[in-house]
């Protein structure tokens, strides 16, 4: 796998810019804008575990039994389409965009991503999509499995309370009920799964540099990354 990576360095004539972190840390919003900046597409990997997710709650599947969700995901098409602000998400043709980021698919999606066969099912549709280059993807382990060999590899980090404190902040998820204390209970029991499971981890790659933006104002981040970026388009190095 790492050498298919390899390969296809040989051949890519603009970056793929690799983004990852825990839930929260605002990944999203970091990879549309460098997507912007650079004139970049940008794939939010997550995005297609929701979507994957979501058709598993239609057809009344457990979340925990691998071969059905591998033999669904078998018969699904999943399309993102980046825009200006993020990702369209489409479902075997329909536009699922609002419905993946309800607080059900996002349970699920956090479950249905430990299944190791079913990581590597959403692995071969990544490097599809990204490998020619020029894109910004942002998941879990798009620098440690998805591209080993991205140009540019950013781990955005930050404090627990403060990436729940931000999505409270920011209404999500929108039910009016959901306390803050909530949302950071259910930060944590995401990356701690994230972090626990056995196939792809979260983790920093070795070779990634690590942004912790829990003193960080959203400008500095987006500054801090941008100039990364910008240090790779002066002298790639390889
Ligand atoms: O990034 P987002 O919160 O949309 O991802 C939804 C879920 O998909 C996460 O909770 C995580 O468990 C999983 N995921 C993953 N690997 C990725 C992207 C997301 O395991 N590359």
């Amino acid at each position: 796998m790492e050498s298919a990576g390899a390969e296809s360095k040989a051949r890519r004539a603009r970056p793929v810019i690799a983004i990852d972190g825990p839930a929260g840390a605002g990944k999203s919003t970091l990879a549309a804008h460098l997507a912007r900046r650079f004139g970049f597409l940008n794939l939010e990997t997550g995005a297609m575990y929701r979507a994957l997710a979501l058709k598993a709650i239609d057809h009344d599947l457990s979340f925990d039994e691998e071969p059905e969700l591998l033999e669904l995901a078998e018969r699904t098409r999943i399309a993102l389409k980046p825009q200006l602000e993020g990702n369209l998400v489409m479902l075997d043709g329909v536009d699922v965009s609002r419905r993946v980021r309800d607080g059900d698919v996002t349970a699920a999606a956090s479950r249905v991503s430990v299944h190791p066969r079913l990581r590597q099912w959403m692995v071969e549709q990544q490097r599809l999509l990204g490998d020619a280059g020029g894109v910004v993807m942002e998941g879990r382990d798009i620098g440690t499995v998805v591209f080993p060999d991205a140009e540019v590899k950013i781990f955005l980090d930050a404090a627990p309370e403060v990436r729940g404190n931000r999505r409270y902040r920011q209404g999500v998820p929108a039910q009016a009920e959901v306390t803050e204390e909530a949302v950071i209970r259910e930060l944590k029991e995401r990356d701690a799964r994230d972090r626990n499971r056995v196939e792809s981890p979260l983790r920093a790659a070795e070779d990634a540099v690590i942004l912790d933006s829990t003193a960080m104002s959203l400008e500095q981040v987006l500054r801090a990354a941008e100039e990364i970026v910008d240090a790779h388009l002066r002298e790639p190095k390889g």
